[in-house]
């Protein structure tokens, strides 16, 4: 475990990066970019992963720095946004309307992706490993892979069992169409088990969306056929408009509920599956069987921050004034494999960390102090084609080694429907422009 020592420049004195990124660089506009080669001087930024944290790190140090080599690798070649992937279920909207690809970050923003896994990181060396041999080095690294889907904390579940009948559909992918094709297969009368993980995970409201979204379709197509929410936790967020939203429109609460949700401590958390009975066996020793059974497993740091030491247990620990690891130095680490709580696992956190880290790597890199950040999560969730909602949130640095400070606005219950529908809408505006914000 190495120190943090930001005023060390490794390899590059300070005169010699104020040189490098002086008066030329600072006024430098992108364009200058697109015509110029980087030169082998200059700092080499590497990211890895290319999903919401790591594209968002690249394309907005570039906004900054025309002159700062920059490298992301990530080994798929389209990447495909959870955000919105609960609407593919039902068919709303298609796993290709939420595909972008890595070609704006590539020619406009003079990004080097290269499509291979990162495997070791060698932190004396300051290089980082790739599954398909390469070795890069780096001036400042920013880790960004997502979580770890911990399939195997449920007995009997497996990523395999994921791929096949049981998927979790926590990526949005394959796994995302299968469970929408075996929904849309059910049996007349029969019943989803959707089994939500403990705290942390990715996007919190996600699974009672999904919920939602369900019975919707089910309503349509099925309308005999149940919801079984079989929950890890006592609570859940925003539960102050879905319960209202499923008492009005699925009858939540009597003997012909679409939905029931069962907490914890009444029985929920989901323990085992049963892949040959096609059920599911509770902390309680209860067994349900489901015509369709979508466990979400537990979640921990992404495998490739978990490999190379950047986790203490679960998460990745970081500095919160520039996201910086405490484990390891000039490597930072944002997004869902961050020990960031009270900051939720989403997109938007992921992409406003990303600004964090490159302000900050972009101060240093120029001599300058590094500032304090301040952080924004503005999380739409939607009920319905009719409901939406949002859940805003600020976190404020409160010094060293100190989580960030909350404060919470958590929209209350919106009675009026022309105003329900009107945030349904600026959920889905949200979507498209969240997705161009990102990759465009
Ligand atoms: C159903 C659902 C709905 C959601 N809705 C919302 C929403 O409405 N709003 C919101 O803000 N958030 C939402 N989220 C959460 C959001 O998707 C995540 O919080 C966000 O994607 C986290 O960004 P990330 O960069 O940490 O991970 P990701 O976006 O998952 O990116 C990680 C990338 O790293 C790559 N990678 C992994 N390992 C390696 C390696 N060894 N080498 C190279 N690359 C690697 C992966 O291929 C991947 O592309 C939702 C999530 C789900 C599941």
């Amino acid at each position: 475990m190495n120190n943090q020592n930001h005023n060390k420049k490794d390899g590059l004195s300070r005169r010699q990066m104020l040189k490098l990124l002086g008066a030329s660089a600072l006024t430098y506009g992108l364009l200058g970019a697109s015509t110029k080669a980087f030169s082998n001087t200059a700092p080499h930024i590497v990211i890895v992963g290319g999903g919401i944290g790591g594209a968002a790190a690249a394309k907005y140090l570039r906004l900054l720095n025309a002159e700062v080599k920059i490298t992301v690798i990530e080994p798929n070649s389209q990447y495909i946004f959870c955000p919105g992937s609960n609407e593919v279920i039902p068919g709303w909207v298609t796993l290709e309307d939420l595909m972008v690809t890595y070609t704006t970050l590539k020619t406009r923003y003079k990004v080097n992706v290269i499509h291979d896994k990162a495997t070791t990181i060698d932190y004396d060396k300051k290089q980082v490993k790739l599954e398909k041999g390469d070795v890069l080095s780096y001036h400042k690294l920013i880790v960004s892979p997502g979580p770890t889907h911990g399939y195997h904390a449920i007995e009997g579940f497996s990523k395999e069992l994921a791929d096949g009948d049981f998927p979790a559909a926590y990526d949005a992918g394959r796994q995302t169409m299968n469970l929408r094709n075996q929904i849309l297969a059910m049996k007349k009368g029969g019943t989803v088990i959707i089994a939500p993980p403990e705290n942390d995970y990715r996007c919190p409201p996600a699974p009672y969306e999904r919920a939602s979204f369900v019975a919707a379709m089910l309503k349509e197509n099925n309308p005999t056929g149940k919801i079984l929410i079989l929950d890890a936790k006592d609570e859940f967020v925003l539960s102050n408009n879905y319960i209202p939203y499923w008492e009005k429109t699925f009858g939540y609460g009597t003997d012909n509920s679409m939905i029931e949700w069962v907490q914890k401590k009444k029985g929920g958390e989901v323990v085992k599956l049963d892949a040959s009975n096609h059920a599911v066996v509770t902390a309680d020793g209860q067994t349900h069987k489901g015509d369709v059974i979508n466990i979400i497993p537990p979640e921990a740091a992404g495998q490739f921050a978990l490999k190379n030491d950047l986790a203490d247990d679960r998460w990745c620990p970081v500095e919160f004034q520039d996201f910086s690891s405490t484990r390891h130095k000039d490597v930072y680490v944002i997004g869902d494999s961050v020990d960031g709580s009270p900051m939720p696992k989403t997109g938007y956190i992921a992409s406003n960390q990303a600004r964090v880290v490159v302000q900050a790597i972009n101060d240093e890199l120029h001599g300058r102090e590094v500032g304090t950040p301040f952080i924004v999560n503005d999380c739409v969730a939607m009920a319905g084609h009719d409901y939406g909602m949002a859940l805003s949130t600020t976190f404020r640095y409160a010094g060293k080694g100190e989580r960030l400070k909350d404060l919470y606005y958590v929209q209350g219950l919106e009675t009026n429907p022309a105003k329900q529908l009107i945030r349904q809408q600026v959920a889905e505006n949200w979507q498209r422009t969240f997705r161009k914000d990102i990759f465009e």
